[in-house]
């Protein structure tokens, strides 16, 4: 059911390279600084230090909780006192390793960061083969309303798999009673998101579409889209990926219609990005964790 030895030495590899990333990502981001130029500065570290980015580096500031990245020419900035979540992802030969670490410029917003860094702790410390997933979810709801916040009761940690950033079993961040659980040799993600104690603590779908994924490979017809295509299905398979990232595919006036092609047909989907209800500021951290017999492996 687990993975076997060389597969978990491709998860530590790809872990190694992305918590190298991620340590000097922490130091980068500041206020004023251009939303693209940290999304940049992220993915061309970890292809650097021999990764490819499992996805593009979301940078979700505030209220929104995760899934933004730069569109090509995005002229978005990180906001004055703002709060920012960068979510970074590696795969080597498709194994995917998933982190995320929290800046916030806002004093009274460390704290939120505080706990959930704190909730993740205590999921590391206390995780084992066999245990279930609603009671990890207890230990993450727990340790943040301790601190005086509410998880983000829709948003989950994860499975992950070959080429799959969701394998299938989620991580709630509250209790439940979901007796599926976690077993050797299995990886998981594991993502506390906090806000204020005043704040509804689901988030929305909405607008803006910047990440992508292949859903079918079936045939097109025209030309361009064909051979987008067929670029994503080579370098990307069932993973994330963003415009920015298919720049010159093809010829840049025919980029938009053929891209287009592919989301009418589709043979590719959007996420959309997620908001906190009622727009409170979101703090997330995040690891993925190697599930062992009495205990875990941090592979970031
Ligand atoms: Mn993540
Ligand atoms: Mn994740």
């Amino acid at each position: 059911m687990g993975f076997d030895l060389e597969e978990i030495e491709k998860f530590r590899l790809s872990g190694k390279i992305l918590c190298a990333a991620r340590e000097e990502m922490r130091g980068f981001v500041k206020e004023g600084m251009q939303v693209i130029d940290v999304c940049e500065k992220a993915e061309s570290l970890i292809r650097e230090k021999g990764g490819f980015p499992a996805f593009p580096c979301n940078v979700s500031i505030n209220e929104v909780a995760a899934h933004y990245t730069s569109p090509p020419g995005d002229k978005s900035v990180i906001p004055i006192s703002s709060t920012v979540k960068v979510d970074m992802g590696v795969q080597i030969d498709g194994y995917v390793t998933d982190t995320a670490f929290t800046v916030s410029f806002n004093s009274e917003c460390r704290s939120m960061t505080a706990a959930a860094e704190h909730a993740l702790k205590l999921v590391i410390e206390n995780i084992h083969n066999d245990m279930s997933v609603g009671r990890i979810g207890g230990i993450i709801e727990s340790a943040i309303r301790n601190h005086g916040f509410k998880p983000i009761v829709n948003l989950t940690g994860h499975s992950v798999g070959r080429y799959l950033i969701h394998a299938g079993t989620s991580i709630p961040n509250v209790a439940t009673l979901s007796t599926s659980k976690v077993h050797t040799g299995e990886v998981f993600a594991v993502e506390p998101f906090v806000t204020q104690p005043d704040a509804i603590a689901r988030v929305d779908d909405k607008p803006p579409y910047t990440i992508f994924r292949l859903i079918r490979a079936k045939s097109v017809k025209t030309g361009y889209a064909k051979q987008l295509l067929k670029h994503i299905e080579t370098n990307y398979r069932t993973l994330p990926f963003t415009e920015r990232w298919l720049k010159d595919v093809v010829p840049q006036n025919q980029h938009a219609e053929a891209f287009k092609e592919l989301l009418k047909q589709k043979i590719i989907t959007s996420y959309p990005v997620f908001s906190e209800a009622s727009k409170r500021p979101v703090a997330q951290a995040e690891h993925t964790l190697l599930i062992k017999e009495d205990g875990c492996e941090v592979l970031t």
